[in-house]
């Protein structure tokens, strides 16, 4: 269903936007948190540079608030209305996840980030 070649591979593994061969990340585990942002400069595959331009990632802030509400909005309904605690608990259930999700909306927001501007090129797979 999610196979190398869609944009929704690059954006849940966090393949290379461009060949979808190896991961942008230095550490592929976003819970080492000294490395949760490390991106390397290019990829080895297909030597694509990840930061098109000085500070590109500061965009991702953005897609990272619309990860963070949906991600909040998601706790809400899984506590409140399916679980059904009172709203006190909700709150703390929302903040809960964001805390503890907080690495993995920070990289689906890079991921998701990098992905519009970037598109996948099957010539570049067989280098
Ligand atoms: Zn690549």
């Amino acid at each position: 269903m999610i196979t190398k070649g869609t944009k929704l591979y690059s954006i849940l593994t966090g393949a290379c936007p461009k060949c979808h061969q190896e991961s942008m990340y230095e550490n592929k585990n976003p819970y080492v948190l000294s490395d949760v942002l490390k991106i390397k400069e290019t990829c080895s595959k297909c030597h694509t540079k990840y930061r098109i331009e000085p500070s590109f990632f500061y965009g991702s802030m953005y897609v990272s608030y619309a990860v963070g509400i949906a991600f909040a909005v998601a706790a809400f309904v899984i506590s409140y209305l399916f679980i059904g605690t009172d709203l006190l608990t909700a709150f703390i259930a929302i903040v809960g996840t964001l805390i503890v999700c907080g690495p993995i909306i920070m990289r689906l927001s890079r991921n998701i980030w990098i992905n519009i501007f970037m598109h996948y090129d099957k010539t570049l797979v067989k280098k």
